[in-house]
């Protein structure tokens, strides 16, 4: 059975564009509820233990950089069937291939610089979540 839980980060170009509060608002009309949020900031260290699995790819430098490069805000999400239905809400990695009114088609600059984070798993939406958020900082 899929999961309830998933995570995502606004990142830094949705941050420094002032789209938090108008992506947290299309979240929220789609069903998702909030379990945990934080406005914080990674190093590039902090990024880099996140990103790891991409740590061969081309582009985990730049990304790691440009992951630390301004705040962020975390947050866990539920819903039934969180991991997929939150992936079908922010849309494609590449906004050009993102589907019309999805979260990137709407507020990302670039394959990098993709507006929001999206667990790609149950297994990953948890690890996330504890990489950011102990029990106490939860609602539920
Ligand atoms: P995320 O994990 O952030 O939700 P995703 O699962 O859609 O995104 P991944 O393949 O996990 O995509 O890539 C992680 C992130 O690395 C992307 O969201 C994007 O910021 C960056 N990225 C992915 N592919 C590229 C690329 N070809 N060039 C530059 N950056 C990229
Ligand atoms: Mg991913």
């Amino acid at each position: 059975m899929a999961g309830n839980r998933t995570f995502t980060m606004i990142k830094p170009d949705a941050f420094e564009a002032g789209n938090t509060g108008a992506i947290f608002k299309m979240i929220e009309a789609a069903g998702f509820n909030i379990v945990a949020m934080k406005a914080t900031r990674l190093t590039p260290e902090l990024a880099g233990k996140f990103y790891a699995v991409h740590s061969e790819r081309p582009f985990y430098k730049d990304l790691c950089a440009y992951m630390s490069s301004g705040p962020i805000v975390a947050a866990i999400l539920e819903k039934a069937n969180a991991v997929e239905d939150f992936r079908t809400l922010i849309g494609a990695t590449n906004p050009a291939q993102a589907a019309e009114g999805t979260i990137r088609k709407i507020f990302a600059k670039s394959i990098e610089a993709n507006a929001v984070h999206g667990s790609d798993s149950d297994e990953n939406a948890a690890i996330e979540g504890n990489f950011f958020f102990n029990q106490a900082e939860r609602v539920r």
